[in-house]
């Protein structure tokens, strides 16, 4: 949660009254992106830099080094190789002593080699000597002469040597060691035997391989070797190898230790430099001659790097290794120079770690101060975002609360000033906002209640009031809901809020709902709700004055027709002039009200005889009985009217209500536009309509139903045209039952479905039949109640009853009325066009008895009109002209459909339908309906006449 300052609480502060500016919904809090990054890119360079600064002053180090170090083996190189060749030198002067007085004696060579004062000046030199060449038989005579001069135990060994002896004569200086060596044959190993021939062939200095010294095998290994230079008789050396072997006289050998040459330069404190001599070339020996100090020391561990991955530690400089050749007496001796740390690192070797621990240190240093630096500045601003976008969302809310409102919120001022008012309150009071600030209310407003309320307010008491005031006079009426409530601060009056609230509509809705629970829509009639109320309360006065109630059930007759035929806004019409009638022949205490549909009932009170009653329901009778003019037209509706009386036939509401339906049903059964009063023969009726579905449903099941046949013949020569099938029931125990008695229950029930599919069924097995036996080609026809009509079902029910005969279609014929098609003349025109694409034939059954135009005739595909028996009976009783039948015939003719005339009873009713040439009749006249049986002994007479030659 960002802290977010409490709103002044102080002062109100009214909002704009004008809608508050759209403010985008507040966006995300910025993240900073740019600024937040440029620690880690200080941070990254930072580091960067320091391992290149790094690894180049590593390098640059390196390179200043290798440099040093290569002066260095420069200067320690020449220095041994000048060492070298003095002490050639030293064997190069000595045999040129012995070349210039060949007749020297030992005491000389000793006095010559002492002048050279080896031991301080030529350190390693063990001895300077000098070997006289003999041949193998002046051996003996080079020993005497050499006792004679001086050395009295001198002797030749080993004894016996080759054919060339080189024994050594001189040594010096003079010690025991040198004593030792005296008369040692030189040739008679081979080593120096080698180095001996090869100084002789040369003329040059000769070096032995490194090898241990006869005075050294004793005391372990002391690499050394020996340096020879041949003497000759000439003087200079002959130039041939040949000739210097002829001119050969002997060869001075220098013995040189190795250790004390080489350390005389590079021993001592002198370790800066690693020196390994080998007396082979590069590569091939694998010990040294000599080797200065121990083995290159590890680097000592650097403690402040410790932590850092060993490839960033400042390691001692890798050594630099060179190796360089040294000529030595014929021979190449091998130098390797290693460099080495003259001990812990130096002030140089810290350069490059130091470059880099800095600059890791200022990159670390640098990074964390923007980063805190960064951080900061972007909190900062995110928050100061939040919190601006929290006030401003806020400041929107508040404004728009008070601005959207549904309810009015004024604000009043200590001094009863409007201050501040929000639409809904000027709404509320009808004005525009700029007519309710600044008025004093107390003045202006239109209920005393009002001002009584808001001066107890002003004197900090909340207070609610209803009103049907305007809030302003002058300004709407409506029904109010106002609130003051008083807002103080530290126990002072701030100001007043008042809510206001127009519950006007609430009030109306509330009232609306209250009528509407009671009374109906259409009329304004109380509703069957209210009625039964009435009622309730009329028998409960009955029952405490004795008096009687009645209660009248009124239907209107053939509604429906109206309904269905002329529209439901002009149905509802006649309803509401109906309504208006009933009520306007009324007593006061009488009520009317409408049940539903075209049902009225009406409360008679107080009735002291049923006489009161049938007066009531004859003032129903006459009160409409005039005609109705709607819509300009005018037209006559008449009720059934049942009456039942209280205590009489019941003595509870719905008792009551029960039997006056039943009357009513009556009255319509026996001719309409009457009153009946219930009797106890009408409950009975009532009941039995109920067994009768009971046995009907087992009719169905049980096959007690059947079948007869009417023929239809031709007016002009008696042929038959057609079959009408009507149904019959056998009752176990009523015998046979018309349908005229058990279609209505049928119809009501829903049973007609389950008849007129068993119905249907047995009219095409028996077309089959005839068809087969007796060649019928007529139609038959079969009749449709409006139930089956509008099943949906009605053209695959047909179409299965027709494929399970083997029939096309024209073989049937559908018989509907006028009636059944005009309830739903869209839905009866689909139903029928299905029908006639199975090709089954369709009659308008009972034609000229319905309300509608014939204009819808040529809508429908129709094949067949039956002019109703009501028009014939009336023909020959000469009630009426042959107007209604002679208009019908007309009509077929021209809409081309065949006409056929029904209850045909007597010769003068064919007569005259042969005089409107109508084409064919059906009636008693001809034949009754007849069973199968009959019908089939009709049929077979027929067939045997059929097949008689005519004449
Ligand atoms: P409807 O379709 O008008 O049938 C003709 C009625 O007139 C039959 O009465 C018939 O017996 C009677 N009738 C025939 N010729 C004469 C005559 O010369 N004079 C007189 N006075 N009457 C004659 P029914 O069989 O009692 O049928 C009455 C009504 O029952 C029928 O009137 C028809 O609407 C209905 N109905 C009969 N069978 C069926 C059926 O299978 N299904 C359906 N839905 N209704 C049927
Ligand atoms: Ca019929
Ligand atoms: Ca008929």
């Amino acid at each position: 949660m960002e802290p977010v300052p409490e709103p002044d609480a102080g002062r109100p502060d009214p909002p704009p009254s004008d809608p508050p500016p759209s403010d985008p919904p507040p966006s995300d809090p910025p993240r900073a992106p740019a600024v937040r990054g440029v620690p880690w890119l200080v941070l990254a360079g930072g580091i960067l830099l320091s391992v290149l600064a790094w690894d180049r002053s590593a390098r640059s180090l390196h390179e200043q080094a290798q440099h040093r170090f290569s002066i260095r083996v420069e200067e320690l190189h020449s220095q041994l190789g000048d060492r070298l060749r003095v002490y050639e030198q030293v064997a190069r002067s000595a045999a040129s002593v012995v070349t210039a007085f060949p007749q020297l004696r030992r005491a000389e060579w000793n006095r010559f080699v002492e002048a050279l004062r080896i031991p301080e000046r030529y350190p390693g030199i063990l001895a300077v000597a000098y070997a006289r060449a003999v041949g193998a038989g002046r051996a003996g005579d080079l020993a005497a002469a050499m006792r004679a001069d001086d050395a009295p135990g001198f002797r030749v060994w080993p004894e016996h040597g080759g054919a060339e002896r080189a024994i050594n004569i001189f040594s010096a200086p003079a010690n025991e060691t040198s004593a030792r060596a005296l008369g040692f044959d030189l040739m008679s190993e081979g080593i120096r035997r080698d180095a001996i021939e090869r100084a002789r062939d040369s003329g040059q200095p000769t070096a032995t391989r490194a090898i241990t010294l006869k005075v050294d095998e004793a005391g372990g290994v002391q690499p050394a070797f020996i340096l020879f230079q041949a003497t000759y008789r000439d003087d200079p050396p002959p130039p041939t190898p040949e000739a210097r072997r002829a001119s050969f006289t002997g060869v001075v050998l220098t013995p040189v230790r190795v250790m004390p040459l080489i350390d005389g330069l590079f021993g001592g404190g002198r370790h800066d430099v690693l020196v390994e001599v080998f007396d082979t070339p590069a590569g091939e020996a694998d010990f040294p001659l000599y080797r200065n100090g121990g083995p290159t020391t590890a680097a000592p561990s650097l403690l402040p790097f410790s932590l850092l991955p060993p490839s960033l530690l400042p390691a001692a400089p890798a050594p630099i290794s060179v190796v360089r050749e040294l000529p030595l007496g014929g021979r190449i001796w091998t130098v390797r120079y290693e460099s080495r740390p003259a001990g812990g690192i130096g002030v140089e070797e810290w350069g490059p770690p130091a470059v880099l621990a800095g600059g890791l240190t200022l990159s670390a240093a640098l990074f964390l101060l923007l980063r805190t630096m960064t951080a900061t500045r972007a909190r900062a601003l995110v928050l100061a975002e939040r919190m601006t976008a929290s006030l401003r969302r806020r400041e929107a809310e508040r404004t728009q609360l008070f601005t959207q409102a549904p309810l009015g919120i004024a604000v009043i001022g200590g001094d009863g000033l409007v201050v501040e008012c929000n639409p809904a309150f000027a709404r509320a009071a009808g004005r525009g906002r700029d007519a309710v600030v600044g008025v004093d209310l107390r003045l202006r407003a239109g209920d005393p209640a009002v001002v009584f309320a808001l001066d107890a307010a002003l004197q900090g008491e909340s207070g609610k009031l209803e009103t049907d005031q305007p809030l302003l006079t002058g300004g709407r009426r409506s029904h109010f809901s106002l609130h003051f409530q008083p807002v103080t601060a530290d126990g002072e009056l701030m100001f007043v809020l008042a809510f206001a609230e127009d519950i006007g509509e609430k009030r109306r809705a509330e009232q609306h709902i209250q009528y509407l629970a009671h009374f109906d829509a259409l009329t304004g009639l109380p509703n069957r709700v209210l009625l039964f109320d009435r009622i309730a309360q009329a028998l409960h006065e009955a029952r405490r004055d004795g008096g009687k109630v009645g209660v009248l059930f009124i239907d209107l007759d053939r509604f429906k027709v109206i309904n269905d035929s002329l529209g439901h806004s002009f149905g509802d019409e006649v309803l509401r002039s109906v309504a208006r009638r009933l009520q306007a022949g009324l007593r006061d205490t009488d009520t009317v009200g409408r049940l539903g549909g075209d049902e009225f009932l009406i409360v008679v009170r107080q009735v002291a005889d049923p006489a009161d009653a049938a007066a009531v329901a004859e003032t129903v009778v006459a009160q409409l009985a005039s005609p109705f003019q709607v819509g300009g037209q005018s037209f006559v509706v008449t009720p059934s009217v049942g009456i039942s009386l209280y205590p009489d036939d019941a003595d509870d509401v719905e008792g009551l209500i029960r039997c006056a339906d039943i009357a009513m049903y009556n009255a319509k059964e026996t001719g309409r536009n009457a009153y009946r009063f219930v009797t106890r023969e009408m409950g009975a009726k009532s009941r039995e309509r109920m067994d009768l579905e009971a046995s009907l449903r087992r009719a169905i099941r049980d096959g007690e139903l059947f079948l007869v046949y009417q023929p239809q013949v031709a007016t002009a020569d008696g042929r038959i045209v057609g079959l009408e099938a009507l149904v019959r029931w056998r009752h176990p125990q009523d015998g046979l039952v018309m349908p005229g008695r058990f279609l209505p229950v049928a119809e009501e029930t829903g049973l007609v479905i389950a008849m007129g599919d068993w119905v249907l069924a047995e009219a095409c097995a028996q077309i089959r039949r005839w068809r087969d036996r007796f060649g019928l080609s007529v139609p038959v026809a079969v009749n449709l109640s409006g139930a089956q009509f509008r099943d949906g079902l009605l053209p695959v029910k047909v179409a299965q009853a027709l494929d399970a005969n083997g029939l096309a279609g024209p073989e049937l014929e559908i018989e509907v009325t006028e009636s059944t098609l005009i309830e739903d003349i869209d839905t009866a025109a689909a139903t029928l066009a299905g029908l006639k694409e199975r090709g089954v034939l369709i009659a308008l059954d009972d034609f000229g008895t319905g309300y509608s135009s014939l204009s819808y005739l040529h809508r429908l595909p129709i094949d067949k009109v039956k002019i109703d028996r009501s028009f014939i009976q009336d023909l020959s009783s000469g009630a009426s002209d042959a107007s209604v039948p002679r208009a019908i015939v007309g009509l077929g003719r021209s809409l081309g459909l065949s006409v056929i005339a029904e209850g045909v009873e007597n010769e003068a009713q064919l007569q005259l339908l042969r005089d409107l040439a109508c084409e064919s009749y059906q009636g008693y006249l001809f034949s009754r309906p007849l069973p199968p049986d009959q019908m089939e002994a009709l049929l077979a007479g027929l067939a045997a006449r059929d097949a008689t030659p005519a004449g």
